[in-house]
């Protein structure tokens, strides 16, 4: 695992205002020390901070993504909607999409898809996040639900490469629960075996913490992490990603 680049995608969620960005100086000093490493850091502010953040890490390695945007790229009467135009003249360079607290709110793999192809057009990097329900895992529906997914977000899209997926089982986010590491394998080579570009980067999501990163970076599968509470303090952070290596 740690001779290939990882990804370490902070997720801030409705978290942040501009004070919260002097959090970030202890990263932003870390990622300079490991400048030659293979680190990957990407941090997805609300998009109020996403400005503010680019100018911060004006000379720094991090790079910004967004949280979600509207599925068209054109300017529109639309209230309270941002676009991936918007997104990128902000600063954002990724923005994670079909994350499960937006699929719950109704947000369905048909539009996820559109969504997809608008941030791509503008040329935004698609962090996809895709997983399964405690009631459908228990119903043994994961791969169904997994396959749909991926089939469904992913149709008609051409530039994968700028694509990666993030496998957040819904009942691992925020809950302190972690699959074991044989259904975690055998689910990410499932979305593998369904994704037409096989290097597609792979990164799991829900409940990271600095403890269970010992049992995850053995997955070797893996090319990263997408982290919500545990990124929102920058110490816990780094101690992740030190534990990734160490
Ligand atoms: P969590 O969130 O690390 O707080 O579980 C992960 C996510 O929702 O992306």
């Amino acid at each position: 695992m740690t001779n290939k680049y990882m990804y370490f995608i902070a997720n801030w969620k409705m978290y942040g205002v501009l004070k919260t960005l002097n959090s970030l100086n202890r990263v932003i000093s870390f990622s300079k020390k490991n400048m030659k490493s293979k680190i990957k850091l990407i941090y997805c502010p609300p998009s109020t901070l996403i400005s503010m953040l680019s100018k911060k890490l004006k000379n720094s390695s991090i790079e910004i993504g967004a949280q979600n945007c509207h599925e068209s790229q054109k300017y529109a009467s639309l209230t309270g909607q941002i676009n991936s135009n918007m997104l990128k003249d902000a600063g954002a360079k990724f923005v994670i999409l079909g994350h499960s607290e937006n699929r719950q709110s109704g947000e369905e793999n048909k539009l996820i898809n559109k969504k997809i192809k608008s941030a791509l057009k503008v040329g935004l990097k698609i962090i996809l996040c895709v997983g399964e329900t405690l009631k459908e895992k228990n119903k043994k529906k994961t791969n169904k639900i997994l396959g749909r997914q991926i089939k469904t977000c992913l149709n008609g899209v051409k530039k994968s490469s700028n694509i990666m997926i993030a496998y957040e089982p819904v009942w691992a986010i925020g809950t302190g629960l972690i699959p074991n590491s044989d259904s975690l394998k055998k689910n990410i080579l499932y979305i593998k075996k369904k994704l037409k570009n096989k290097s597609v980067k792979i990164l799991y999501g829900g409940s990271v913490n600095s403890k269970n990163i010992r049992d995850l970076k053995r997955i070797d599968l893996l090319d990263g992490f997408l982290i919500g509470g545990d990124s929102r303090d920058s110490k816990k952070f780094i101690d992740i990603i030190k534990k990734t290596y160490n």
